[in-house]
């Protein structure tokens, strides 16, 4: 099982996807949004610049990210991962590839609209446990409005999901995303989903992608 890199705009289902391999493949699911989310949350004096940073749509430091993803995959052991929303920049790809002992891993591309995008971050709710929903999906809705199926908290909105916000989070995106795509698409590791797809087709085509399913 290879280990995985999610690049995507916001919105475009990485934790969805994120979650159905977690279930079905064990992987240790990374998700620096929540990493960071969670530096917020101890309420330290990063953390409050992280908040400032984060609900603008702007990026917080590569080094700051790359500290952060440094000392989370020292912590793995051998378990196969899942990297969600890093790397985001070429900086922050070269570092990586720094870190990484081998080249088992891929890179899956959610290729989203913006005008899709944004439909999807005006629905998108989340628990407290990493679930994700989508009000604007029949098939992403929770079974009881605004409580998560899984653990039955309350589904709260992001503070950064708002158009505002997925605007400047949209452009940053685009800026960087063509150095990264050429970065790995020269090491043969660059595969594309169509998000239009249905969820279990999607999943299935990356099922084969990373474990040969
Ligand atoms: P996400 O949950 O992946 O949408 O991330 C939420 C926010 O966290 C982003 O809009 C950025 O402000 C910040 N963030 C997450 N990952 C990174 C990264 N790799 N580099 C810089 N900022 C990041």
């Amino acid at each position: 099982m290879k280990n995985i890199i999610f690049i995507a705009p916001p919105a475009a289902g990485k934790g969805t996807q994120s979650n159905l391999l977690k279930e079905k493949y064990g992987y240790v699911h990374i998700s620096t949004g929540d990493m960071l989310r969670e530096v917020i949350a101890s309420g330290s004096t990063l953390g409050m610049e992280v908040k400032n940073i984060i609900d603008k749509g702007e990026l917080v430091s590569d080094e700051l990210i790359i500290n952060l993803i440094k000392d989370k995959l020292a912590t793995l052991d051998g378990k196969p991962f899942i990297l969600d929303g890093f790397p985001r920049t070429l900086n922050q790809a070269v570092a990586l590839n720094k870190i990484l002992k081998d080249d088992s891993y891929e890179v899956i591309y959610l290729d989203i609209t913006e005008e899709e995008a944004v439909k999807r971050i005006e629905g998108r709710v989340s628990c407290s446990c990493g679930k994700t929903y989508n009000l604007n999906d029949e098939g992403l809705k929770p079974k009881v409005n605004d409580i998560c199926d899984v653990c039955g908290n309350k589904l709260v909105k992001r503070d950064d999901d708002n158009v505002e916000a997925f605007k400047v989070r949209f452009e940053i995106f685009l800026s960087n995303i063509e150095p990264l795509i050429n970065f790995y698409k020269s090491k043969n590791k660059f595969n594309v989903i169509d998000v239009n797809k249905d969820l279990n087709e999607k999943f299935k085509e990356i099922s084969r992608i990373v474990a040969n399913d």
